[in-house]
């Protein structure tokens, strides 16, 4: 394997030599070419959230694709020690952004975790743990069946009870963090229904769908409205097809790829009549998966094309509107100025290369400051559900992000996605110190309005 190969990794090469079941399955396994692209330079490590944390090579993209290609080899077994190196990893692609080489991570790995989740037996904690999120997250609908108990579980006071008693961490670490993320939560999310067509305001210029997400449905629902005020009143029609679930971003990740294929099936039939111009989506996680259904959907004859066709029309909310221009005058949303520094999203950043527009926006409202924190393009540990299967890692992420964002003095925090404004409230909460964090949509929808914060 050369010189480069640290000592970390040639122990797992050495330990794994013998076993017995080596190399990965036949299905998909990550590209001999993409990974013989890596030419080993380690420009890459120092953008690596998770080698900041843990500080090793074997969880570094370098180290990583260096494990992919001994396995693909059939040197190193797809293992319970091995699995975890790719379990450490947040998904976030700024290896990729970082690579001069061009390496696609992103498909590498996307290779291994259905690998991973097919052929590594899981413990039985994390079998449960995993089971209620792929059970629960994804589905709306089971959703709002739980939500009046956490809504009782937090205004009881059994919350506050079980957090000075610490119960939950006794008993499952994933289960205290997922705990720790729950937002307040609002029963009048319960009643939100959003008209299937909400007309244009003045000329109409583009017909487009919306996503509402599945997490962001009932957590986020304001983001939602929000979205569909600010597209209507830049003269565009919007179409919300009823019963829609998850984009399928959650399970795709974790390399659930039968629950993401027919996830992103049930999602592209929902939109399937409706005859809109672009589909847009308010949640940076949502809107890289969407644009990623053509190679979820590669090897299904019947939806592949469709699933082409429709990424193509996929648009995250804040690139739409700056593609289109505003038509409308901004107000000020605060008396005086006001500072805001802006959090860029792992998907929107790295995967869809979308830094720009979000700070593009929020300069046109009057009377707003942007400041920008060091390391942006390092993740805040949400990742998706990471923060809910790795918590050391990502609290640690969090703790480093929140960190970088206050010391810019601003006094709001703008995110683009539920999962980093979960993770970055939670890391205020820690610290005990809250400040405003609101979707830059939330904001450019009061600028339009007039109102104030
Ligand atoms: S992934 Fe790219 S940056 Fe990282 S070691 Fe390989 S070639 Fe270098
Ligand atoms: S995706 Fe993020 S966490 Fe994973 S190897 Fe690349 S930089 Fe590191």
């Amino acid at each position: 394997m050369g010189s480069l190969v640290p000592d970390v990794l040639s122990a797992i090469y050495n330990n794994t030599m013998h076993s017995f079941n080596t190399g990965f399955d036949s299905k998909n396994p990550p590209s001999a070419e993409l990974l013989s692209a890596c030419v080993h330079c380690g420009f890459c490590l120092a953008t690596c959230p998770s080698y900041r944390v843990i500080g090793k090579e074997t969880d570094s993209p370098r180290g990583r694709i260096y494990l992919m290609d001994a396995i693909n080899q059939g040197q190193a077994s797809l293992d319970s020690v091995t699995s975890q190196h790719f379990d450490s990893c947040l998904g976030c692609l700024a290896c990729v952004t970082t690579c001069p080489s061009g390496v696609r991570y992103d498909q590498l790995i996307m290779a291994v975790r259905p690998q991973v989740e097919r052929n590594q037996p899981r413990s039985l904690h994390q079998k449960i743990i995993r089971s209620l999120i792929f059970n629960l997250f994804p589905y709306p609908e089971r959703l709002k069946l739980f939500l009046p108990l956490l809504w009782f579980y937090q205004n009881s006071g059994l919350q506050s009870l079980f957090g000075k008693m610490g119960i939950l961490k006794l008993f499952s670490a994933n289960l205290a963090a997922m705990e720790s993320l729950l937002p307040a939560v609002d029963l009048k999310s319960l009643q939100v229904n959003f008209p299937t067509l909400v007309p244009a305001q003045g000329t109409k210029r583009y017909r487009v769908g919306m996503v509402l997400g599945c997490v962001q449905q009932l957590f986020f629902s304001p983001v939602n409205a929000a979205t569909i005020r600010v597209l209507s009143a830049n003269g565009c029609e919007v179409v919300i097809p009823p019963h829609q679930g998850c984009c399928a971003a959650l399970p795709a990740h974790q390399g659930q790829e039968q629950q993401a294929q027919t996830l992103a099936k049930q999602m592209i039939d929902n939109f399937a009549e409706t005859g809109v111009d672009y589909i847009i989506i308010n949640a940076a996680g949502c809107g890289h998966t969407l644009k990623e259904y053509g190679s979820i959907l590669q090897d299904d004859p019947q939806y592949r094309q469709k699933g082409q066709d429709f990424s193509k029309k996929v648009r995250d909310i804040q690139e739409f509107l700056v593609e289109i221009g505003l038509s409308v005058q901004l107000s000020p949303i605060s008396e005086g100025s006001l500072t805001i520094v802006y959090q860029d999203a792992c998907h929107l950043l790295h995967g869809q290369c979308i830094s720009a527009q979000p700070r593009t926006l929020l300069q046109q409202i009057p009377n707003v400051i942007l400041k920008e924190p060091i390391d942006a393009a390092l993740c805040c540990g949400s990742a998706g559900v990471y923060n809910m299967l790795e918590p050391e890692v990502a609290e640690e992420l969090g703790r480093q992000k929140l960190e970088n964002l206050l010391a810019t003095g601003a006094q709001m925090i703008a995110s683009s996605n539920p999962g980093c404004s979960l993770q970055i409230v939670k890391a205020m909460k820690s610290k005990g110190q809250v400040i405003p964090l609101r979707h830059p949509i939330e904001l450019l929808d009061l600028a339009i309005s007039g109102d104030k914060i």
